[in-house]
């Protein structure tokens, strides 16, 4: 069974991981007439998470790598939960990851009609049997891995009476849960997926797209495999957890083909599922988190869907280099969510603007500067990126900081604003700072400084040795702006461990702040746009979210500049 997905490192090709490997062996095989084809078989009853991520950067990855294709196929097989709301979100996840599947878009309700002659063609055969037991009669007569299960007393019906039930079962004469079909296969099979599994179901729900006209919906086991063959698939790859599925993927997969799986024949891969630190992937839990307002929606951006992800402002490139530092094992694995971070970190370091917001801001007036004199000062927009030039950031008599880069009585080493001492502006002058005043609760409500009129840039005293560098905006030409403040929704490190506890209890309550009146430098209030990304100098990275109006731009904060968590944890 899994022996022969085993990795062999004497003939692996470098920088292929092992399931890449197989293909390619079987490729050079000339397997299936040297075709390659893969699926990403999404059931539409959720959106896509950063796990399904791992899946399509494989599914269509390796296709993309090796010459194949790789088709979309709804796994529309249970109409209890499925809607096209969610078909319409997976396709436009998956196309803004990258990938297309150009026309082989499949749904497997497409193959109801083939499925169900199949069936009808097994119990002719006398490979399947109609069970009139309830399904917790069934899973008591399963037995368990080492003791074998027992024969249902329906067993051995008739071929005229089965065909007669199934028949009756799909024209809606039977409530659901009354009446299965199942393989006759064995109950004394090691595998406990061989003893006689359940093949169809009655569901009279209607599905979303045949409408009413299947009372019978066929199981994962009795639908994948034989959707592959349909369709061409040569590499059906998967999680792990279908690893013992995969003899009986391989046995409804020959009844179907007979003598022809010689010439083709899909192949089931399984690798390790992505579980990240601090993140549930089950869709149930993502869902009841939108359901009971827990978060905003779907795309709410804490969540580990896709369109999450990106409204909280990563990349698909960051996202792609991700599963690949993580890599394909046969082994799960719980994956650390700070090497999602660094991801996004790097990407934006390398392409986001810098600019400057004041998140927490206090006013600074520089009292020796005229009152009404203006300077356009040049900003880097990112040192990281030959040619990327500069903007211009207005400079006046007042302006504002963060109210922690100041201090009154600071500690030692407190390299920031204080009085007597001086600090640097970024891409501007020496400030010296003179004092502050309070407000009736002691509250600093502003600052005074003076400045050093020879220290912009170029000029001689721009050398002069200052520990500290302070971002700003014009108190005069900044523009107010909302900024959303997120951390991880989860506050222990493997949520879906604490078994003992409600998932819900184990949210992080400070996973969102809202700040209301942040100030933005003009430039960045002129040009942003929804789905932008910045780098605020000094304090993170972010991005413009689709709520932003026209004078009301909202900002998520994708990721501060380091990581930081660690550190919090400790004080908390
Ligand atoms: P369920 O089947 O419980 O509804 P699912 O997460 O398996 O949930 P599917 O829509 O069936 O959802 O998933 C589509 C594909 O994505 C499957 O091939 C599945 O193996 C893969 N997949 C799902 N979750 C992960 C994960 N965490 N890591 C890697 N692949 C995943
Ligand atoms: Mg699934």
């Amino acid at each position: 069974m899994a022996e022969n997905n085993e990795i062999r490192p004497n003939e692996e090709k470098k920088g292929l991981n092992f399931v890449q490997q197989i293909v390619a062996d079987d490729l050079a095989a000339g397997k299936n007439g040297g075709r390659l084809n893969t699926r990403f078989p999404p059931e539409p009853n959720g959106y896509l998470h950063i796990g399904h991520a791992k899946a399509i950067c494989m599914d269509f990855g390796v296709a993309e790598m090796m010459g194949g294709t790789c088709n979309l196929r709804f796994d529309d097989t249970n109409p209890q939960k499925e809607d096209t709301e969610y078909e319409q979100s997976i396709m436009r996840d998956i196309r803004w990851l990258g990938y297309d599947w150009g026309d082989r878009l499949y749904y497997a309700s497409d193959y109801f009609p083939k499925l169900y002659d199949f069936a009808i063609r097994l119990i002719k055969e006398g490979k399947a049997y109609v069970d009139d037991q309830t399904s917790e009669q069934i899973a008591q007569q399963k037995g368990t891995p080492t003791q074998a299960g027992t024969e249902s007393p329906f067993r051995n019906r008739s071929v005229e009476e089965n065909l007669d039930l199934f028949q009756r079962m799909n024209a809606g004469e039977f409530e659901e849960g009354s009446r299965v079909l199942r393989a006759k296969i064995d109950m004394t099979s090691d595998n406990m997926h061989f003893r006689d599994p359940i093949m169809y179901r009655i569901i009279k729900k209607p599905h979303w797209r045949t409408g009413e006209k299947w009372k019978v919906y066929p199981m994962y086991d009795f639908a994948h495999g034989q959707s592959d063959y349909f369709e061409g698939v040569t590499h059906s790859i998967c999680t792990l957890e279908f690893v013992p599925h995969r003899p009986l993927y391989d046995y409804f997969v020959r009844e179907l083909a007979g003598e022809s799986a010689k010439d083709y024949c899909p192949r089931q891969i399984e690798f390790n599922r992505l579980n990240l630190t601090y993140t549930l992937m089950s869709k149930r839990k993502l869902l009841q988190l939108v359901k009971e307002h827990l978060v905003s929606g779907w795309d709410d951006p804490r969540m580990p869907t896709i369109c999450g992800l990106r409204r909280r402002g990563y990349t698909p490139q960051s996202i792609k280099n991700f599963i690949d530092t993580i890599g394909y094992t046969k082994y799960e694995a719980l994956n650390d969510i700070s090497l999602l971070e660094h991801s996004i970190r790097e990407d934006l370091n390398k392409n986001a603007n810098r600019v400057c917001a004041v998140i927490n801001p206090v006013k600074v007036v520089i009292t020796n500067y005229p009152e009404d004199k203006v300077e356009m000062l040049a900003m880097d927009n990112n040192p990281e990126q030959e040619g990327a030039g500069t903007h211009q950031m207005p400079f006046c008599r007042e302006i504002f900081i963060e109210r922690d880069d100041f201090m009154e009585e600071p500690p030692k080493k407190f390299f920031r604003m204080t009085p007597g001492k001086e600090v640097r502006l970024k891409g501007g002058y020496i400030l010296m700072c003179t004092g502050c005043t309070k407000d009736a609760d002691g509250n600093v409500n502003e600052i005074q400084c003076t400045y050093d009129p020879d220290t912009l840039s170029g000029m001689p005293g721009s050398m002069r040795k200052v520990k500290g560098t302070l971002h700003w905006v014009s108190a005069r030409h900044c523009q107010d702006a909302e900024v959303r403040l997120y951390d991880r929704l989860f506050s222990v490190e493997n949520p879906s461990a604490e078994s003992e506890t409600d998932f819900r209890e184990l949210l992080n309550p400070d996973s969102l702040k809202v700040i209301t009146n942040a100030k933005i430098e003009p430039y960045l209030a002129q040009m942003a746009k929804p789905e932008d990304k910045f780098q605020f100098q000094r304090i993170g990275y972010f991005c413009v979210d689709p709520d932003s109006t026209d004078g009301h731009l909202v900002f998520n904060r994708t990721i501060g500049l380091k990581d930081s968590w660690a550190k919090e944890q400790k004080k908390a």
